[in-house]
């Protein structure tokens, strides 16, 4: 009897678990381009190309390959617009009753599946380096999950950048050399560009009909779509970039929104890469002498460490982990997400980058966005769904331990022992945005003050109890305590100054 084979979106990988146990001579492939997917927040443009681009060059390779593919485009009439929806008409269409699917990155996908009154089995998605059923085991009995105890266990298990049972060059973890700031570099390599063929082209034109009103520019769209143009843009980073990516991993710059970072995050989350490639090609770049071991390791340490550990973390934690409000942070996300203009260069250049690229890197996500929102106590859900409709690689199962879990807290300490809260002095230190805002970074009190001087005081007061105990904050809160006493008024009144005309909606 014919059974169905569900791919989605982001699982155009041809070594994903369904794909190997799929018999080309049975199984219809199913791929569905459907309004639920492409709704279910309101994606970036960009996004919504990448996903739908990348899975009609799969089908075609699918097709190539000998496979029945059973492809709905977003615009056919009999589209039920929902993957549920779409596996029942399939099954009736083939007479199939059994459905084999890898399952979902997401909660709601995989209730979804769940669902479906077929007979449908979900495979363990295995494009990674540690299964579900490995992380449950390593967290069990744990007071805490903390990532570099993972990182090294996942080094060990690996062997990536081990020298028998020590790791290479002597130690875990070489941060201590990275986290420079960068300067302008007119020479610095770009990320190379696609140009869209008549595939991207097309969908371009659908994606412009029916999203044209999405947050973020459709064009330049320069992504890769398919897995050759991601191994070149593999092969780009590894030659190119690599060897700086340490350095200038934590820099922000205003005429540089890449700077050394891969940009293959994307590629990883949809399948067109592997992990496991990608480290391996990283190890042996270092093993060749033609990247350093602080750029190498700080490299891998965010694929086998960071990606590996939220994955881990997502699974574990259940589908309420999204709702998570742990400080009870309840402001509405303001209108500057959103692209309203704003005094604050960092967020201004931040949100602009994102509204044209679909991109920003790691630290402005963490230390300007997310900051000033777990700052200003915005609530975590409306964080979450602006993160996960508005970066090309956001996937439920790493955007959410990452937004509502590091840059929120709002799960209470899960994903990291402490908030990531700054004032403007670390952003001033890692970046350009300073010495064009209309903000003085260096002015802690008065007109002018940089919000984030004010917010972040603000943050570490309302938070008191909760993280006085914290070794790792004391001491934060004894200079609070040291500080003159009209000074700290100031700072608490001026702070609720800015927030009140944050909620009347006035530019800040
Ligand atoms: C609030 C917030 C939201 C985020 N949302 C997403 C998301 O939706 N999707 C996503 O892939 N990443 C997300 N990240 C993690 C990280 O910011 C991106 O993976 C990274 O910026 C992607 O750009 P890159 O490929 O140039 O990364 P590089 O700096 O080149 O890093 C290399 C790779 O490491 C992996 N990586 C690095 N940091 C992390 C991390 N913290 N968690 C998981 N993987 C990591 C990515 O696969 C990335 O491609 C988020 C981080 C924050 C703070
Ligand atoms: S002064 Fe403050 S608000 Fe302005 S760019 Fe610097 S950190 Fe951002």
């Amino acid at each position: 009897m014919t059974r169905l084979v569900l791919i989605l979106g982001d699982q155009l990988s041809h070594e994903g678990a369904a794909l190997r146990a799929a018999d080309p001579s049975r199984d219809v492939i199913v791929m569905a381009e459907v309004m639920a997917e492409a709704t279910y927040v309101r994606h970036h443009p960009q996004k919504i190309v990448l996903f739908l681009s990348a899975m009609r060059h799969f089908a075609a390779e699918l097709r190539a390959k000998g496979y029945r593919v059973a492809y709905s485009m977003l615009d056919d009439p009999d589209n039920s617009q929902s993957i549920a929806g779409e596996l029942l008409r399939r099954a009736e269409e083939f007479g199939a009753q059994e459905v084999l699917a890898m399952r979902p990155g997401d909660w709601r996908l995989i209730a979804e599946l769940d669902a479906v009154p077929l007979s449908l089995t979900q495979l363990s998605d295995d494009r990674f380096f540690c299964s579900d059923a490995a992380f449950a085991a390593w967290a069990k009995g744990r007071k805490q999950l903390r990532m570099e105890w993972f990182y090294h266990e996942m080094r060990r298990k690996t062997g990536l950048l081990m020298d028998g049972d020590q790791p290479a060059g002597g130690q875990w973890n070489f941060d201590h050399d990275n986290r420079k700031p960068a300067k302008p570099d007119l020479f610095r390599p770009r990320p190379p560009r696609f140009a869209p063929d008549t595939v991207t082209q097309e969908v371009l034109r659908v994606v412009a009909a029916r999203f044209g009103d999405h947050f973020g520019r459709i064009t330049p769209f320069v992504w890769a779509t398919t897995r050759d143009e991601a191994l070149a843009a593999l092969a780009h980073f590894m030659t190119h970039s690599l060897p700086h990516f340490g350095d200038e991993q934590d820099a922000m710059l205003q005429g540089d929104p890449t700077l050394s970072h891969s940009l293959l995050s994307p590629y990883l989350n949809i399948g067109l890469l592997n992990p496991a490639e990608v480290c391996a090609r990283a190890e042996a770049e270092w093993r060749a002498g033609r990247a350093p071991l602080n750029a190498v390791e700080g490299f891998i340490r965010q694929i086998l460490g960071w990606r590996e550990f939220v994955r881990g973390i997502h699974a574990l934690e259940g589908p309420d982990y999204t709702a998570r409000n742990a400080l009870g942070a309840t402001r509405s996300l303001p209108p500057l997400y959103w692209g309203a203009k704003t005094d604050m260069a960092c967020l201004s250049h931040a949100v602009g980058q994102t509204r044209d690229l679909a991109y920003a890197h790691h630290i402005q996500r963490l230390m300007v966005t997310g900051n000033f929102a777990l700052l200003a106590g915005i609530d975590p859900a409306q964080v979450h769904d602006w993160y996960l409709s508005v970066y090309i690689d956001a996937i439920e199962w790493v955007e959410a331990p990452n937004a509502i879990g590091m840059s929120q807290f709002a799960d209470g300490g899960v994903v990291g022992s402490k908030p990531y809260a700054a004032s403007g002095a670390y952003i001033d230190r890692m970046s350009d945005y300073c010495a064009s805002c209309r903000y003085r970074v260096k002015d802690k009190t008065g007109a002018l003050a940089c919000p984030f001087n004010l917010l972040y005081w603000d943050f570490l007061i309302r938070h008191r109890e909760r993280f006085e105990g914290n070794p790792r904050m004391a001491q934060m809160y004894r200079t609070w305590d040291k500080m003159d006493g009209e000074r700290r008024a100031t700072t608490l009144t001026e702070a609720a100054g800015f927030l009140a005309r944050l909620d009347r909606g006035e530019t800040v």
